[in-house]
């Protein structure tokens, strides 16, 4: 009816339909403030409305702990990989990241232009996790970092690793709010909103109060976080609109039954499109080690004729399946299936691939 595709971008990706509905209605006139957010100021009455009932509602999704900060930040996920070292470590300390994909290799090379011991305690090669007891972590990091969901590569964590009482941080961009999390694990954990929960320019950052207030004093007012939390994510204009739509992804979100429902809505895609990737006889095939298979982000190639890939992708455009197209650094195919992602959206996906394969294995 609104002339909609299956978008499946590995973001900024699709939002809930209901979402921005509601954002069309409030565009001109919201609330009754007789103006958009967007021409708002953020220190409105209306705006602070919204934050506090964001952030409170991101609280009840997560039950994120009272000695947890919730920041909305700006930079997108990128600068906290800088952010973090420049608030949680002085120079010469240890830091430890867990590298099982492109992010999070990324994270560890801006970390290591901070004049720190970084160091890489565990090293993937894209389609795996490697085993727990090959880690060599360091007793006395600052932290551990690791990125629980690759985006590029499609390895997921399957839930908090174990590092002892070293401060873990996540980097759960593009599966945040896909599954309920024990946030009490976690040092700080933090997601740019673009592919689960709102439009991009905004990152959500919850961190654990005892880790704030240690900055270097070098570190750039903008990115210290101790700072962000004392003026309540607003010591500068922040990104209002944003932060305005994520609001909605989590009012929506709660509305459908809380983080248990999107769990068991994602189960259910992503079992379906692994289940044809399976079922096909080895005309598709996922390169990543079953147990690590991510939920979000599903890459598959059609190994013995390659040349077919790019007629799927094209083929599958035309049938408003867009966006299939795999990451430049590996080729093939990549289907991102967040929250929004209807469950029709991925029936849709596996009959193509079915009927693809029918005509051309
Ligand atoms: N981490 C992960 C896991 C990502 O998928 C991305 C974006 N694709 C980033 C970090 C970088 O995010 P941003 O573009 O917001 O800097």
């Amino acid at each position: 009816a609104h002339g909609r595709v299956f978008n499946f971008s590995a973001g900024p990706a699709m939002l809930p339909l209901e979402v921005l509905e509601q954002t069309q209605r409030d565009t001109l006139n919201f609330n009754g403030s007789g103006m958009s957010v967007m021409e708002m100021s953020h220190r409105s009455k209306a705006f602070e409305g919204i934050i506090k009932q964001a952030e409170a509602d991101l609280r009840t999704l997560l039950s994120i702990p009272d000695n947890y900060k919730v920041l909305f930040v700006q930079g997108g996920a990128s600068t906290q990989f800088a952010a973090i070292p420049l608030n949680f470590t002085q120079e010469g300390d240890t830091v430890d990241y867990i590298v099982t994909g492109a992010w999070s290799k990324k994270a560890y090379e801006e970390a290591a232009k901070f004049g720190l011991n970084a160091n890489v305690v565990a090293k993937g090669d894209n389609k795996s996790v490697p085993a727990r007891d090959s880690w060599k972590l360091s007793p006395d990091a600052k932290y551990v970092h690791y990125c629980d969901n690759e985006t590029i590569g499609g390895v997921e964590f399957q839930g908090a690793p174990d590092v002892g009482d070293v401060p873990l941080i996540a980097d759960m961009s593009s599966n945040f709010l896909s599954k309920p999390v024990d946030v009490s694990k976690y040092a700080m954990i933090y997601a740019g909103a673009q592919k689960n929960v709102g439009p991009s320019g905004v990152v959500i950052a919850i961190v654990r109060e005892d880790l704030l207030g240690k900055a270097r004093p070098s570190c750039p007012t903008m990115l210290n976080y101790a700072i962000a939390a004392e003026n309540g994510s607003m010591y500068n204009t922040p990104p209002c609109w944003p932060i305005y739509v994520c609001g909605l992804v989590f009012q929506h979100l709660l509305k459908l039954g809380g983080l248990a429902g999107a769990r068991e809505r994602n189960v259910k895609k992503a079992q379906l499109l692994y289940d044809t990737i399976a079922g096909s006889n080895g005309f598709y095939f996922s390169p990543v080690e079953e147990s690590v298979r991510s939920k979000m982000n599903v890459p598959f190639t059609i190994p013995s004729k390659p040349e077919l890939e790019k007629a799927f992708v094209a083929e599958a455009t035309a049938a408003q399946l867009l966006e299939l197209k795999g990451h430049r650094s590996v080729g093939g195919m990549r289907a991102s299936i967040y929250n929004a992602m209807p469950h029709e959206g991925v029936e849709a996906l596996t009959k193509f691939m079915t009927e693809f394969q029918a005509k051309n294995a």
